[in-house]
């Protein structure tokens, strides 16, 4: 999305006019606050401001029908505007949106909710990959303390188990086609293998750390590939180069990781995929 034309950054501006003359209102009441007080302050308000122009994008999105095709291919005919909530980086946020009903099939349909990927009552898409970002580094309480401090958003433990496991599945899925699409046969008559112009020199690290699961300790197996370039002299510090004379340096660009709790023999299908797919 570009913000950049000549309008938008004149909405800004005033927009930002707007708010910031909001907070010099509120400021003069209090006590001395500090600059923390006043960035705290400024994220809720803004949150609050997110929240709501999220529901007025949602239901200005929304357009009205006499009626839509059901996906019995009969008719749906338009019922009502019916209240929604969904869970987004900016907090729950309702709003209202047709919905129609099959007299054939009697299923209730709610474009809106289609056009947006909304499942009703629960995370956005946008709000789900932060969520379990913070649920895969961490314990699951521990991450539902981090959302509400890092996004001023209120997760349950349980909706935080359930984003890491969306992004899991979402992954398992990738890895599958990948596999598929890195058949060995596959690779050599793929008319594309040839177009893509292969790393002069590939390098791969591969390691293996045992740990815990429910059930048991079992090896967790990591390959990384990389490919190299050489450093320019002038980018090391003076530090290095008087303790260790002229170095010819190498950086890792292009760094892949992949990995996976499998059995050797799986975790090469895997280290294979990984190898021949662009990142
Ligand atoms: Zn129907």
């Amino acid at each position: 999305m570009d913000f950049n034309t000549k309008q938008a950054k004149e909405t800004v501006a005033h927009i930002a006019t707007l708010i910031g003359d909001l907070m010099v209102a509120h400021l003069q009441q209090e006590d001395s606050p500090s600059l923390g007080d006043i960035e705290q302050g400024m994220r809720h308000l803004l949150q609050t401001i997110g929240r709501e122009a999220i529901g007025h994008v949602l239901e200005k999105s929304d357009t009205v029908q006499p009626s839509i095709r059901c996906s019995c291919h009969h008719k749906a005919a338009y019922r009502c505007r019916r209240e929604g909530m969904v869970i987004t980086v900016f907090g729950r946020v309702k709003y209202k949106r047709s919905y129609y009903l099959c007299d054939h099939c009697r299923g209730g349909q709610k474009p809106l909710d289609t056009q947006f990927q909304i499942d009703p009552g629960e995370m956005s898409q946008g709000l789900k990959p932060l969520v379990a970002l913070l649920g895969i580094q961490t314990s699951l309480d521990e991450a539902a303390k981090l959302t509400q401090t890092l996004l001023l958003v209120d997760i349950s433990d349980n909706s935080i188990r359930q984003a890491v496991q969306w992004v899991g599945q979402r992954q398992v899925e990738r890895e599958s086609k990948w596999e598929k699409l890195s058949d060995w046969h596959h690779y050599m008559n793929s008319p594309t293998r040839q177009a893509d112009r292969p790393p002069r020199r590939l390098y791969g690290s591969i390691d293996g750390i045992m740990v815990p699961t429910q059930a048991e300790w079992r090896e967790l197996k990591t390959v990384c590939w990389y490919e190299v370039t050489p450093l320019p002299e002038r980018q090391w510090p003076s530090r290095y180069t008087e303790r260790l004379g002229k170095l010819e340096g190498l950086k890792a660009t292009a760094i892949r990781y992949h990995c996976d709790i499998q059995e050797a023999k799986t975790f090469s299908t895997l280290l294979w995929s990984g190898l021949n797919l662009p990142p």
